[in-house]
């Protein structure tokens, strides 16, 4: 006994989240599995800087399957390369969401 428990109202079920966009993305681009979300690219984003755009979240989002705010937020990355110049795991981010934005699109495209 811990004195508290988790609130219902607030759990995530991840498990329940569609992988396989994620799974075809990361097989794309796997250096992802090895950011440790530091944050150096989002400190460094050109997009960051000027929009409320957080690319480390967006890693995030993808790892997790959720794709509806990765749609609508990928559009403001400007390709710049910063983010993949600063990251010291080598991540390559501006081909990670140049993939991302590729799949999510196709992916569109097979469900209309
Ligand atoms: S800089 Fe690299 S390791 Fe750090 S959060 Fe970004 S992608 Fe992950
Ligand atoms: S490539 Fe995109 S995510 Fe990376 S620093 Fe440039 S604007 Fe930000």
């Amino acid at each position: 006994m811990w004195g508290y428990k988790i609130i219902t109202t607030n759990q995530i079920d991840y498990d329940k989240n569609n992988r396989a966009i994620r799974n075809k993305i990361l097989a794309l681009e796997p250096s992802l599995r090895i950011c440790i979300a530091c944050g150096a690219c989002t400190a460094t984003c050109t997009a960051g800087n000027l929009t409320p755009f957080n690319i480390r979240r967006m890693n995030v989002l993808l790892q997790r399957g959720e794709y509806d705010d990765l749609k609508s937020e990928l559009g403001k990355c400007m390709l710049c390369g910063k983010c993949t110049l600063v990251c010291p795991r080598g991540v390559n981010l501006r081909n990670l969401i140049l993939k991302t934005r590729e799949t999510l699109l196709n992916d569109e495209c097979h469900v209309l």
